[in-house]
């Protein structure tokens, strides 16, 4: 541990991840919610049909098993209501609709997750909304960018791939100013280590296919809304058709119980990795908000109570086939999308394609490493094979 960081779970949370939307004693006293799979629910009679009054009328509209996770991350988030999607990109989608419509203006951090600008460009634009894409370090200079027709800024701190932390409260100060919704998507930081809403934020997003799903085994998305924006969400989700299955769910809530203990392990093993990445001399440089060296540092240490175990880093220049060297001779390091599971990944990324509010400026080719539940020193051990081939292969040191 690096001594900079705070306490990653204080007791309460550990707590409250273990209990909150857990009913035993409704289900016959097992600790678990069964998996309720259903469409069609029976009414006793024509009375209570005619006001729909059974507490889940149609399966489409929950049950006790998607009231269980969805319970865990309203207490987690401090929100006044979630609701579960089939994907965390299915949940920015809903939540952008809850909020805006034709005529609309939206602001997005350039450092969003590419699939959530391409939502952006193929539907929103699509249904009459404009959308402009800000630096992720503007803070409080938003203020700028906003026309008579802004509704919305959507936010991802840290950015996907790159890592640069946003200053939420100065934009959210802004917001508020002009009565705009605020939207981030909290994935990196899990519903542990930020809380967007109580730093003013009205709806806050996971890709719980993350770390909260935690096994690389579901695709869900969670929605979580201030009171403010609660009725919307909800009501916009209800008309959308939107609901995760019931075995996802499922699962999705039992990932949860031990997010605490993952994260405090993987939060650990990401900054060791971290900094023993910025020793070597093949990297140039590695960002990872929680190394004094990143630099939003004080910005993370301000607003964040942890770090999860997704960083990048950049290598000095060099040729293609050093970089395919380095990652396909790789044992432990898989090669893919998504992360927040027990296993290491890797997946090399070069944002200068699709940035367009900022320039990003990189020696060599960038790496994001996802750093999983291995032992530290075969993780170290797989690396340093992976830098003696890239050097063999030309790249630079
Ligand atoms: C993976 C990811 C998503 C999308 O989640 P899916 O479940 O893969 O659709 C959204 N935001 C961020 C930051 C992500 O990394």
């Amino acid at each position: 541990m690096t001594g900079t960081i705070r306490h990653p779970t204080p007791r309460g949370i550990d707590t409250e991840i273990v209990t909150a939307g857990r009913h035993p004693a409704e289900q016959h006293g097992f600790v678990n919610p069964p998996v309720y799979r259903g469409s069609t629910v029976l009414y006793p009679d024509l009375a209570t049909f005619d006001k729909r009054a059974m507490p889940y009328p149609y399966g489409r509209m929950g049950s006790p098993t998607t009231d269980s996770l969805e319970q865990a991350v309203t207490a987690l988030e401090g929100g006044a209501g979630t609701v579960l999607a089939a994907s965390g990109l299915s949940a920015i989608a809903i939540a952008l609709q809850s909020v805006l419509g034709a005529g609309d203006h939206l602001l997005v951090t350039d450092s969003c997750y590419q699939p959530t600008r391409k939502f952006c460009t193929g539907v929103l634009a699509r249904f009459g909304v404009a959308v402009d894409y800000y630096d992720p370090r503007i803070g409080a200079g938003i203020e700028a960018l906003l026309r008579p027709a802004t509704k919305a800024i959507f936010l991802e701190s840290p950015g996907s791939q790159t890592f640069e932390i946003q200053d939420i409260p100065a934009i959210v100060g802004v917001a508020r100013k002009r009565d705009l919704v605020t939207l981030i998507d909290n994935t990196w930081a899990t519903p542990l280590f930020l809380k967007p809403l109580a730093l003013g934020v009205d709806i806050s997003i996971h890709a719980a296919t993350k770390y909260i799903g935690g096994h690389s085994d579901v695709m869900l998305g969670t929605v979580t809304a201030n009171a403010r924006m609660w009725p919307q969400v909800r009501e916009t989700w209800s008309l959308l058709g939107e609901c995760a299955g019931p075995d996802v769910a499922w699962l999705g809530q039992r990932g949860i119980r031990t997010l605490a203990v993952r994260l405090a392990r993987q939060m650990e093993a990401g900054i060791e990795l971290a900094r023993w990445l910025e020793g070597r001399p093949e990297v140039e440089r590695v960002l990872h908000p929680a190394l004094p060296s990143h630099p939003d540092h004080a910005l993370w240490r301000r607003d964040f109570t942890g770090a999860s175990s997704l960083f990048s880093i950049v290598l000095k220049p060099g040729p293609k086939a050093a970089l395919a060297a380095f990652i396909d001779g790789l044992e432990l390091f898989g090669l893919g999308a998504s992360w927040g599971g027990y296993e290491s990944l890797v997946l090399p990324f070069d944002p200068r394609g699709y940035r367009v509010a900022t320039r990003w400026e990189a020696e060599g080719p960038a790496i994001r490493i996802h750093v999983g539940l291995e032992a530290m020193a075969d993780l170290v051990a797989d690396l340093e094979a992976a830098f003696a081939r890239w050097r063999a292969a030309g790249g630079g040191a």
